[in-house]
């Protein structure tokens, strides 16, 4: 048997991308204040940004996209979809949103209640903000292992089931229902076993709670369990992802990850108690409950998507690939998040700038040498994003310095990943010359899509 896993599809329209010279890659960044955030699309060779609406679709999809019905109420699109829905999560409701936010945004306006408290392994950030907005107190509480980025364990997305189980014994009256990410992104796109999904469930069934997943990349989650977990091997990924779904009482889903589309989200329940109350939010907010901000157009390709997203050809080579980068970047002595996520590659840019201070940020640093030597975008996962200005003019800093590397689905192939690794072994030996960065201009929140940097002299 070749050992090399191919890209189960083949290419029917391109997209061309423009190449630059590395002096235009030095006027853009500069253009753009050294902030990949700020610069043009097409001034990006590689954009690894995010994973999130950025997939190709297939030629069925754009197929399905001529069927889409845009009647207001009852559209045929709906009912199509909300059998697709039906069949993978065995959920009663489907309510659809027209993205993951908008889904948590109507769930939890519709069942909170200001001084609540959620636990989860980790909190997405839109997820958090949209409990925060609500007035709930968002708690993390996923594995020790989970947090340390070198060591090797096959599930560092599960919850820490001792301390869920502490918290529902002090503070159970304030949890309205338990979450939990699959895979966790926050965490390194790691993913949960069928074992912890099981065993949360059990316990907040004796408790009294519900459980909510956020299921944003639930069939990477099963593949992974599928690949690691005993007893599941020759069990069909569409099987596993059933089973998963049946340890749950509701889901949240951003439909631009797993659902292999551009836009698109849903919430689905198992009864109908909270069923009124978010079909009047989402009235609301988003639209009728039969398109609820989707085109019937988006409601057709979603339909496809949720198949084509549970196909385990696809899926052995999506997680080959992150694997695959793993293995080049492990070759050239570079740290990372280990093992490779689903969706992404997390690289510890201590490993490559182990000199630069932590107060040239050298994440960012990283980030901006990806793109002036390769054209590559990703994005910093460090004291940028997570770090502080306080008051006094000191900063605080993040325990890790990560560049986040995420695949859109189905876009790259090996040749752009073998670049990739020779564009980031080629920033490891250039470390001496990687210049630190400083913040000159930050907005008071989320200071990283938008702060204006300068290089340390
Ligand atoms: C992307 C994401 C969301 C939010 O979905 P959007 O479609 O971007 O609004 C929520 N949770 C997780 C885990 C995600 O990855």
């Amino acid at each position: 048997m070749p050992k090399t896993l191919i890209e189960p599809f083949r290419i029917k329209s391109i997209e061309p991308i423009r190449m630059t010279t590395r002096a235009e890659r030095e006027r853009l960044l500069a253009e753009a204040k050294l902030n990949v955030f700020q610069l043009r699309a097409d001034d990006v060779l590689i954009d690894w940004l995010t994973d999130s609406g950025t997939g190709a679709m297939s030629s069925r999809q754009w197929g399905a996209i001529m069927e889409g019905d845009e009647s207001y109420a009852g559209a045929r699109s709906f009912y199509r979809l909300q059998q697709v829905v039906q069949g993978i999560t065995g959920m009663a409701h489907f309510v659809p949103t027209h993205q993951g936010r908008a889904a948590e945004k109507v769930l939890f306006a519709a069942v909170c209640k200001p001084g609540q408290l959620v636990p989860n392994n980790c909190h997405f950030d839109t997820t958090r903000a949209n409990l925060e907005y609500a007035g709930v107190e968002a708690v993390d509480l996923v594995i020790a292992e989970g947090l340390q980025p070198a060591l090797i364990h096959p599930f560092k997305g599960d919850i820490d089931l001792a301390r869920v189980e502490a918290l529902l014994k002090s503070d159970g009256a304030r949890i309205p229902f338990g979450m939990l990410t699959v895979t966790n992104n926050t965490g390194g796109g790691q993913p949960v076993s069928m074992a912890n999904i099981r065993a949360y469930s059990a316990l907040l069934k004796r408790h009294g709670k519900p459980l909510i997943m956020d299921v944003c990349r639930f069939a990477e989650n099963a593949m992974f369990i599928k690949m690691r977990e005993p007893g599941y091997e020759h069990t069909p990924v569409k099987d596993i992802a059933r089973e998963m779904f049946s340890y749950a009482d509701g889901a949240t889903m951003s439909a631009k990850k797993d659902g292999m589309v551009n836009i698109g989200g849903f919430i689905v329940l198992r009864s109908d108690e909270w069923l009124d109350a978010v079909r009047n939010d989402l009235i609301m907010m988003e639209g009728f409950p039969t398109y609820g901000g989707m085109a019937g157009r988006d409601l057709e390709a979603l339909a496809v998507g949720l198949d084509e997203g549970l196909d385990e050809d696809y899926l052995r080579y999506r997680l080959r690939t992150a694997e695959y980068l793993g293995e080049r970047l492990e070759a050239a002595g570079i740290g990372f998040v280990k093992p490779t996520g689903g969706h992404a590659v997390y690289i510890d840019a201590r490993t490559v700038l182990p000199d630069m201070p932590v107060a040239h940020y050298p994440a960012w640093a990283l980030c901006n040498q990806l793109y002036l030597e390769g054209g590559i975008r990703g994005v910093e996962v460090g004291s940028v994003m997570f770090g502080k200005r306080l008051p006094d003019g000191t900063e605080t800093f993040h325990p890790m310095e990560l560049v986040r590397l995420a695949f859109p689905r189905r876009m790259y192939t090996q040749s752009h990943f073998d670049y990739a690794a020779e564009v980031i072994a080629e920033a490891k030996q250039h470390a001496a010359s990687v210049r630190g960065i400083r913040i000159v201009k930050q907005p008071p929140f989320l200071r990283h899509f938008t702060c204006e940097c300068a290089w340390v002299e």
